[in-house]
């Protein structure tokens, strides 16, 4: 008899899960709430007819440099990837503009006085960016794949934003780096965020942050037809609402966040285990808006149109200042704006001559307020004109993110805080096991968290499998 997996939930990390259990011969089936798969991996009409936006994700470094995601045949399935010329933007007051070009040698030289200190920052890790992928998508090990590498990155890795940003001369390249630091949504004079900032800076060189032509839902499409082939099965709009339903099978994989698991199946693991997943931390929240536009937006600074993300928030200590309110449990006055602009280099975004664009700002979690007007303001100030080109908006606050996706916990993008505790031990110590053999948690609240990568889902499949057979 052939072995049977369920995997809840059809995000990234879910499909990822359910390909290496079909890889291995069990037999899948993939349940999803919601009446399309991809979690926030989707694009959908949300604004105007033939308008396409990214619901939730929309650039992928990580996704091109996945280990996981590289192993598989997602081109034949219809992934393609798009490169901008520059990977982000970072427009000052002064009408200029900051890029981090890809090729690390044009780098250096755009970033004048600090080309050299940011070549030295990244290139080692730059140049064996699959070695140090495999290490850094995957729990802390004190037994690292590539020990003298990982030894280099640990230099840097408890440093703060701040700390490593003050190697650079230039307040550009400062600014340039709270841009990168700040997706973490850690405060960028805590621990750890200096990492994600080079965590952001590595592959864009190394990979490239690239768009999937057609939107992120290509990406999804490619590995649910991959699945398909597999034999595993997906059935959508089929919300779990309790475990017994799921009696029959051998294994059960959860793309979903703690919270959530223990409404689902909290009856079945130990007092100790429940207690330790109740402890679990969500992390600030996202205020999102995507654009229907009539024109490319108009910035100031003309470079901004070579970058398909933009990171709208000013000098370092402004984009300081935005974080630390959230982290505060405020809501910044001058928010520090992500912005994607995806159809000036996918056309297939937006009817001829239109355009789509989505921007997000961090809230904290559970927030109800209405960032709209200080999102927009932030983009008028180095865009005016901006909201003339606006022919149709979509708001989702915090908790509007959490109806399309219920692992949105109070509009947290990234499965849960990432600070120092739930860096090592995410959930728990057990990582993606319960305490219940048969039960397991693969998305993005289990190492190395957030991101489309679909290593928390692949690393979830190789532990599950290697405990049953
Ligand atoms: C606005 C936004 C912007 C982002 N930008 C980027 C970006 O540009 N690049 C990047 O790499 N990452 C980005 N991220 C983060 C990235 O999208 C997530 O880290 C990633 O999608 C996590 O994958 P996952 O599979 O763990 O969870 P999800 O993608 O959230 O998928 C979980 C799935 O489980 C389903 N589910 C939940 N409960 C149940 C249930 N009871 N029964 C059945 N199904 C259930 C949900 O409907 C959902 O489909 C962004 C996220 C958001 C929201």
């Amino acid at each position: 008899m052939r072995r049977r997996a369920c995997v809840i939930g059809a995000g990234p990390n879910g499909l990822a899960a359910a390909i290496v259990l079909a890889q291995a011969g069990l037999q899948v089936d993939v349940f999803e709430a919601e009446p399309t798969a991809g979690g926030a991996v989707r694009t959908l009409e949300l604004t105007l007819p033939g308008f396409r936006h990214d619901f939730g994700s929309a650039v992928y470094p990580l996704g091109i440099g996945s280990p996981f995601f590289t192993s598989l045949p997602l081109s034949e399935y219809g992934l393609q990837w798009i490169h901008s010329p520059a990977p982000v933007a970072h427009p000052l007051d002064d009408g200029t503009a900051v890029l981090l070009e890809r090729d690390l040698i044009q780098a250096k030289s755009s970033l004048g006085e600090d080309g050299k200190a940011w070549s030295e920052l990244v290139r080692p890790f730059v140049e064996h960016w699959w070695e140090f992928a495999s290490d850094v998508l995957r729990p802390v090990s004190l037994v690292p794949k590539h020990p003298l590498l990982m030894a280099h990155f640990g230099t840097n890795a408890l440093r703060s934003a701040r700390t490593i940003a003050g190697r650079f001369q230039s307040q550009r390249t400062r600014a340039l780096f709270a841009g990168l630091a700040a997706h973490s949504t850690l405060g960028l004079d805590e621990v750890l965020s200096g990492a994600f900032g080079m965590l952001m800076a590595i592959p864009a060189h190394a990979v490239g942050w690239p768009i999937p032509h057609g939107g992120a839902q290509s990406l999804t499409n490619a590995l649910c037809g991959y699945l398909g082939k597999l034999g595993g099965k997906i059935s959508t709009s089929s919300r779990l609402e309790n475990i017994e339903q799921l009696a029959d099978y051998d294994l059960q994989m959860f793309d979903v966040t703690p919270r959530q698991l223990l409404a689902l199946a909290g009856a079945r693991f130990t007092p100790s285990f429940r207690r330790r997943l109740q402890r679990f931390r969500y992390g600030p929240g996202a205020f999102k808006v995507d654009y229907a536009l009539s024109s490319p937006i108009p910035w100031r600074a003309g470079d901004c149109l070579r970058a398909a993300t933009i990171h709208i928030g000013g000098t370092f200590d402004e984009v300081a200042e935005s974080e630390r309110a959230v982290r505060a449990g405020s809501h910044p006055e001058h928010p520090f704006v992500l912005l994607v602009q995806p159809s000036l280099f996918d056309p297939s975004r937006a009817p001829a001559g239109k355009h789509t664009a989505w921007a997000y700002c961090h809230v904290p979690n559970g927030s109800m307020e209405d960032m709209l007007p200080r999102i927009e303001s932030q983009i008028e100030r180095f865009a005016p004109g901006f909201r003339d080109c606006v022919l149709a908006r979509k708001v989702f606050s915090a908790a509007g993110l959490e109806q399309k996706d219920a692992n949105l916990v109070g509009g947290n993008i990234g499965g849960g805080a990432l600070d120092a505790g739930q860096f090592l031990f995410r959930p728990t110590w057990r990582h993606y096991a319960t305490s219940d053999p048969a039960i397991y948690l693969c998305s993005s609240s289990t190492p190395p968290g957030g991101g489309v990568h679909g290593m928390c889902g692949y690393h979830a499949a190789r532990v599950a499998l290697s405990r049953i057979s």
